[in-house]
């Protein structure tokens, strides 16, 4: 077995080669977003990627390249768009670009198909290409595709949740720019990250409802959503391990 896995890199001749055997086709999706001030804008392209090239080792799978736009940033989730550089596409653009995308593979032979999103809006969108791609493909007469979509974040266990929070956990929707990416990313991509320059604020406060145009003074200046302060490598490393643990696990099972 080859430790190549990104499909970029592999001729049409071994990609057909692993196709055969039932490889699951890996994509991971990401965004162009604002992080705050200490991080860079490719964060959930960075950390989808990552997680989808070191699972795709250890169950043989293939990756595809990232999709590395996303839906638009929302305030509660991401700080919002109108950060520079947070480049947002729309939902149908999102979902035709899936769409596409899985119905390709899908034609090529990929059988077994994931998404592995890192960008929280994105949600409801690759579902929808998704949706779109199977009922292309079953009027086209392939009906044996099957689909796997996930955040790699989706399930946050316990012992980690109280190693890395132990007062309080602010939840996943205002971990953005926070303890868990930035620990990730001074595992994955170091020198992307200048911690010197974290903000220390407060956690955002936010309503429990959305307005639009967004209200901008709800969300912090500097675009993290809450504190990044205590992120290490060593919590990064962490959470890469137990996401890459179950990420596989989640694909190995919903698509045995
Ligand atoms: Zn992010
Ligand atoms: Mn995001």
């Amino acid at each position: 077995m080859s430790a190549r896995v990104r499909m970029s890199e592999l001729s049409w001749v071994e990609v057909e080669r692993r196709l055969a055997r039932d490889a699951i086709v890996i994509v991971p999706v990401g965004s162009l977003e604002q992080h705050g001030h200490h991080l860079p804008l490719g964060v959930d392209t960075f950390l989808a990627t990552a997680i989808a090239e070191r699972g795709a080792l250890r169950i043989a799978a293939l990756v595809a390249p990232v999709i590395p736009y996303g839906y638009k940033s929302q305030p509660r989730t991401g700080g919002g768009d109108h950060f520079p550089g947070t480049t947002g596409l729309d939902g149908a653009t999102l979902t035709g670009i899936v769409r596409d995308v899985v119905r390709e593979l899908a034609r090529h032979g990929a059988k077994r198909i994931a998404i592995v999103d890192g960008h929280y809006e994105n949600e409801m969108f690759l579902t929808e290409g998704v949706d779109l791609a199977i009922r292309e493909l079953r009027r086209d007469g392939l009906d044996d595709t099957r689909v796997v979509k996930l955040r790699y974040f989706e399930d946050v266990p316990e012992e980690t949740i109280r190693l890395l929070w132990p007062d309080n956990y602010p939840g996943m929707a205002l971990e953005h720019a926070a303890l868990m990416e930035t620990s990730m990313m001074l595992h994955v991509a170091p020198e992307l990250v200048d911690l010197a320059i974290a903000p220390d604020e407060p956690s955002a406060l936010f309503p429990g409802y959305d307005v639009y145009p967004p209200d901008r003074s709800l969300v912090p200046p500097s675009g993290a959503l809450s504190s990044p302060g205590r992120a290490t490598a060593q919590f990064g490393e962490h959470l890469v391990e137990t996401f890459v643990d179950a990420v596989t696990t989640a694909l190995t099972r919903g698509l045995a």
